[in-house]
């Protein structure tokens, strides 16, 4: 693990600027666990959040998103769920494509302010948020 570009750690505080749930169309993947914290956060019950908030892709469950590709929950200038976010949301910016190289890490700062600044997380909490979007 101490061999990888970010063995000395990385910088990320979210800045709340709501940039990652807009913008082009792409697809939050829930696992089960975060659609329970959801409908439970909405106080409505499982069935009712899969047929009102998400689709299914390739037999995968998916977050729906308007036309525009922002996402069904964003309430600028953030997250109108933020507290039961899935775990794709909460490992951001930490996920393995990301990390695959520092020329990745380095290109997506350019849409997240938050990226670089802030909060130092430890290698090993990197591969914590990492396992959390493998595990989604
Ligand atoms: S783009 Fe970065 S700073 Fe902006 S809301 Fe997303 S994680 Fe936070």
């Amino acid at each position: 693990m101490n061999n990888r570009w970010y063995s000395q750690g990385l910088r990320f505080s979210c800045r709340q600027c709501g940039s990652c749930c807009t913008g082009a169309p792409g697809y939050v993947w829930l696992s089960r666990e975060d659609i329970g914290a959801m409908a439970e956060a909405l106080g409505i019950d499982c069935r009712a959040f899969l047929q009102k908030y998400c689709r299914r892709v390739q037999g995968r469950i998916s977050l729906l998103e308007y036309e525009n590709g922002d996402c069904v929950f964003y309430n600028s200038p953030g997250c109108a769920l933020y507290s039961a976010r899935p775990a794709q949301c909460r490992a951001f910016p930490f996920w393995p494509q990301l990390l695959k190289s520092r020329g990745r890490w380095e290109r997506e700062k350019r849409r997240c302010p938050g990226m670089g600044e802030g909060e130092t997380h430890s290698p090993g909490q990197i591969e914590e948020f990492k396992a959390m979007v493998r595990g989604s």
